[in-house]
């Protein structure tokens, strides 16, 4: 499969949806490549009981509200069936799977993307890959003589294989706390996180830290100094699953052990303590490694950007990888804003182009 469109928009979760409902609208040509073999990005891996913070007019995409009211929390089955209808109704030309290898320079200002199906060209490349390809632990000593079972957040699905075990979950943010919850009713958990996790009051959901993100936003555009309550989405929602462990008395966090050994872990006070297995709920870093040959992804992770937008490679944007792609833009609603405004710079920036394709 090769081709050519004015933009080509890699990854199809929802970030890469909300893009593709905006690009609809400007009347350029545009496609979708997405490596998972069905709709619904990073949704389709999470846990299965995952449990969303925001009620389902606070977990859509840009044009059409998830069915239920303001009372009603979306679970991971509802999202996903959300996100693979919203690609029907809107007709978005997502291919897929499809796995893009890298962007390059393709000459006269156009840029190549290199698939395992064949090349596209495009004048325009949205990179909305998230983060779940890219899992990130950090580097205890003697991680490698652990002789007990390691795994990521990413990779955990029911608490069934840690029951009757002495289970450490590591990461004080929503993963470490939803999946301690679980783990805790069958497991010997010890939670390990490097400060006190922040918990949210228990009325704060999605739906508050949106609203926050955006007022943060309006204050930094009027250029305000934002005087917005501390609190933000890598502190821990409230879930009914984290109150009802609240409740049994198992939410409680420990500082982080000196080393492993080949049985368990060394704390900072000499002790050990015997460990089955460890759930590392530490988190992703933005999955760029298609871009990573055009020298643009910093020590941090991520791209230099004007809004979405590369400085260094202005035929190449950003949208949906979190705060540095715009606020809230990790999220369902979130995206879409950071996805309008990406669709309107592209459509500006292409107007009056005779070179369109498609
Ligand atoms: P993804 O969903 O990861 O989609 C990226 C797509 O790109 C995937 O389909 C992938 O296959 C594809 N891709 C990647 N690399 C390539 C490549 N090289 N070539 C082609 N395709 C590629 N979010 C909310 O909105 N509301 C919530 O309440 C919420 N709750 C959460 C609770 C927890 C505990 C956690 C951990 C997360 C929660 N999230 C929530 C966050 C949400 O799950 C993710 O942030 C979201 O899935 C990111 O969307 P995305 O489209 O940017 O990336």
């Amino acid at each position: 499969m090769t081709g050519h469109a004015d933009v080509v928009v890699i990854g199809g979760g929802q970030a890469g949806l909300a893009v593709g409902y905006h690009l609809r609208r400007t009347g350029l040509s545009f496609v979708i490549l997405d490596a998972g073999t069905s709709p619904g990005g990073a949704w389709r891996h999470t846990w299965q009981s995952l449990r969303p913070f925001s009620p389902a007019p606070w977990s859509s995409l840009p044009g059409w509200p998830m069915a239920g009211g303001e009372t009603t929390y979306p679970g991971r089955d509802e999202v996903l069936d959300y996100l693979a209808r919203y690609e029907t109704r809107y007709d978005l030309p997502v291919r897929r799977p499809v796995s893009v290898r890298s962007v390059e320079h393709a000459g006269n200002g156009h840029l190549r993307v290199v698939t395992d199906r064949g090349d596209w060209t495009a004048r325009m490349v949205v990179s909305a890959t998230g983060t779940w390809r890219r899992t990130h632990i950090p580097d205890y000593p003697g991680r490698d003589v652990f002789g007990g079972v390691q795994i990521h957040s990413a990779a955990y699905e029911t608490p069934e294989p840690f029951a009757g075990r002495r289970v450490l979950i590591v990461g004080g943010g929503n993963s470490g706390a939803q999946i301690l919850a679980e783990v805790s009713k069958t497991a010997a958990t010890t939670w390990v996180t490097e400060k006190p996790p922040v918990f949210l009051p228990d009325d704060v959901d999605g739906r508050v830290l949106f609203h926050r993100a955006t007022a943060r936003l309006k204050a930094l555009q009027e250029g305000r100094e934002p005087d917005i309550p501390a609190g933000g989405l890598g502190d821990i929602v409230m879930v009914p699953p984290v109150v009802e462990a609240r409740e049994r008395g198992v939410l409680r966090s420990v500082r982080p052990f000196a080393r492993f050994t080949e049985t368990g872990v060394v704390w900072r006070d000499g002790t050990e303590t015997g460990v089955d297995a460890v759930i590392w709920c530490t988190g992703f870093r933005p999955a760029l490694d298609h871009v990573t040959e055009l020298g643009i992804v910093g020590p941090d992770g991520t791209v230099e950007l004007d809004g979405t937008r590369s400085i260094r490679e202005p035929g190449l944007w950003f949208v949906g990888y979190g705060g540095w792609t715009g606020p809230a833009s990790a999220t369902l609603i979130g995206v879409g804003r950071s996805a309008r405004e990406t669709a309107r710079r592209i459509a500006e920036s292409l107007s009056g182009d005779d070179r369109r394709d498609g």
